[in-house]
């Protein structure tokens, strides 16, 4: 799939597409150079697709659990059909290494194919009354559900949550990010003219302030998902509560690391690498607070820090250990924090030196800070960069405490070779994924989200569900 000719189709509204008279240019972030024109919808464009949503919302509903089961199995096999190129354009979109977008698409085969064997199998329940009556729930769709998705995880954050709406019965409208577009209009590419009725699958790409506040406050969506910052989650949910719409917010994290003495180290050592490493840190869930039990400190110190130096730097196509930042303000932004750090770099900190024609990317080397005071930027703030602090603990105690800091609640690593303390420290944190002696353990079927401000609801697995359907009570008198 070509990003120009892809991008020129335009906005994907009722089955078909739409040109804007406005577009966007969309940046490859290892290059600093526009890939490709990309629609700009406003209000009028994100009205248009959320009545094309509800004009088919009521055939889709009316399809059996079997059947969309079917359908949704069908698109599965049109993502991974063509799941090379997908990857690639996620790739060059977002700067991930290649092999990290592969997996990305993998997973949102995967999505597809859970929710297409679940939809038969979730529902209402039965209430015991008495004799007398018979008392049940009903799940039944929403209607038209809304999904603002970010840049990141260009293509499974996204299929994560339409998947599941589809197949509870729902009609879909996405507004990807301006910053990685092309993966979400590789599946309306990939949807059209497929199983899916006109106008149950829609996408309106956009700027966030034009179409993405248009979409979460419009009056006619019945329910909205969104993944991204906090900030703008805050947005969203006031937009939303205009009209009282149900909102599911998936938000940021600064995921601690609690690595005792008793662990097995090396796997310490790659875990929390990979956790700082992986899409450049660029994730909710980057283990980015590293607390290590003083008597194994300085060797975990000084084998975290060759492990950084010796991480590959490159364009996400070209697969290399770590890709680009996503902006150039993000870059900036990230090495005016180091610049300002009162504790110690100790690896990184720094750009890379890169062939000709990365020059201008937005790479940054992996960056390991020291001695830092838990109240600065860099220890208290989600950077969404390669940058993690490493600071030592004495006990479990003092773990927790730590673990425990801070505004936000998604993941958290521990790392010990004993089982009672695994689960005493698993109970112990305030957070909604912990991984324990890996990192991170996620499974694409498993509920993802987050305590504190790191969000509200769930997605993936069965808890997203509920979030796609109104449930009814129903009682009936039979004597
Ligand atoms: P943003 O919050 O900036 O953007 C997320 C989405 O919201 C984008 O599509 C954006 O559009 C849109 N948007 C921006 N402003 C508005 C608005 N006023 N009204 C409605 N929509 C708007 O996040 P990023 O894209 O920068 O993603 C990074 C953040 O996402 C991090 O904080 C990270 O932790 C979080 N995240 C959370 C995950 C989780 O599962 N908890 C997973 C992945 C990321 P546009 O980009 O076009 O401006």
């Amino acid at each position: 799939m070509d990003p120009t000719s892809l991008a020129a189709r335009g906005a994907f509204v009722g089955g078909a597409w739409q040109e804007t008279a406005a577009t966007v240019g969309d940046v490859d972030p290892a290059r600093d150079e526009t890939l490709a024109e990309v629609a700009r919808c406003g209000a009028v464009e994100v009205d248009s697709a959320v009545e094309a949503a509800r004009a088919a919302a009521d055939e889709w509903r009316g399809v059996s659990a079997l059947d969309r089961g079917r359908t949704l199995n069908e698109l599965a096999d049109l993502i991974e059909q063509r799941s090379e190129e997908v990857a690639w354009l996620v790739s060059l979109d977002s700067g991930k290494p290649l092999s990290q977008a592969r997996g990305d698409v993998r997973n949102s085969v995967r999505h597809f194919r859970f929710y297409a064997g679940a939809v038969d199998k979730v529902g209402g329940r039965e209430i015991p009354l008495d004799d007398d009556h018979v008392t049940f729930t009903r799940w039944e769709p929403r209607g038209v559900t809304a999904h603002i998705t970010p840049w990141n995880n260009p293509i499974s954050i996204p299929a994560r949550s339409i998947a599941a709406a589809l197949a509870m019965g729902n009609a879909v409208v996405v507004k990807p990010s301006e910053l990685a577009p092309l993966p979400v209009l590789a599946l309306a590419e990939l949807f059209f003219g497929g199983p899916l009725p006109d106008g149950v699958f829609n996408v309106v790409p956009g700027l966030g302030h034009e179409a993405g506040a248009a979409l979460a406050g419009h009056p006619r969506v019945d329910s909205v998902t969104f993944t991204g910052s906090v900030a703008t989650g805050a947005a969203v949910m006031e937009a939303a509560s205009r009209n009282i719409t149900p909102v599911s917010l998936e938000l940021g994290g600064k995921a601690p690391q609690v690595v005792f003495a008793d662990a097995d180290m090396t796997a310490a050592v790659a875990g929390c690498r990979f956790g700082i490493v992986r899409n450049a840190g660029q994730s909710c869930i980057a283990g980015t607070r590293i607390y290590v039990q003083e008597q194994a400190y300085e060797e975990f110190l000084d084998r975290l820090a060759k492990e950084l130096e010796a991480v590959t730097v490159g364009a996400g196509t070209d697969d290399p250990d770590m890709g680009p930042l996503i902006t150039r303000a993000q870059l900036e932004r990230i090495e005016r924090i180091i610049d300002g750090v009162r504790g110690k770099v100790v690896v990184g900190g720094v750009r890379p030196d890169l062939p000709p024609d990365l020059a201008k990317g937005f790479f940054l080397r992996p960056t390991l800070v020291a001695n830092v005071d838990p109240g600065e930027t860099v220890a208290a703030e989600e950077l969404f960069a390669p940058v993690a602090t490493i600071a030592p603990f004495t006990d479990e105690e003092e773990a927790l405490v730590l673990a425990n800091r801070g505004e936000y609640g998604l993941s958290a690593g521990v790392w010990t070779g004993n089982l009672g303390r695994a689960h005493r420290v698993a109970n112990g944190i305030r957070a909604g994924s912990i991984s324990v002696n890996a990192y991170p353990i996620r499974y694409y079927h498993g509920p993802h989200g987050g305590y504190k401000k790191s969000g509200i609801g769930r997605e993936q697995g069965l808890e997203a569900l509920e979030h796609y359907v109104e449930i009814k009570k129903v009682g009936i008198r039979i004597r």
